[in-house]
């Protein structure tokens, strides 16, 4: 990912709706772009600051709302890659005792 994608990303990272590979894409920019780091801040501090101004939440803490969410998807994408090994993993097993009750039957 580029600078130009990562910047066109971001309305749907405050959304949420960035799907897992995307996010992952992102995340990697995140961390090695300060650009796109300090860009990021910036539109979150915007869009997510205006919307609890509405709340009148003074306790709120921005910085730690986006580092937040960025370590929660982290967590999902984890648990996304978790979902997929172990979906492949039994899928193999499948094919695996399919072969063997096919070996047995024809034996
Ligand atoms: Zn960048």
């Amino acid at each position: 990912m580029n600078c130009k994608e990562f910047e066109s990303y971001i309305p749907a990272f405050i959304d949420k709706k960035l799907d897992y590979k995307t996010m992952e894409e992102f995340r990697e920019h995140y961390a090695s772009c300060d650009v796109c780091r300090e860009e990021l801040s910036i539109q979150f501090l915007v869009s997510v600051g205006i919307q609890h101004l509405d709340n009148d939440d003074d306790n709120f803490d921005l910085y730690s709302e986006l580092k937040k969410r960025l370590v929660s998807n982290e967590k999902q994408i984890v648990r996304h890659k978790i979902y997929k090994q172990s979906q492949r993993y039994i899928l193999t097993l499948g094919c695996i005792l399919l072969g063997l009750l096919l070996i047995w039957h024809l034996g």
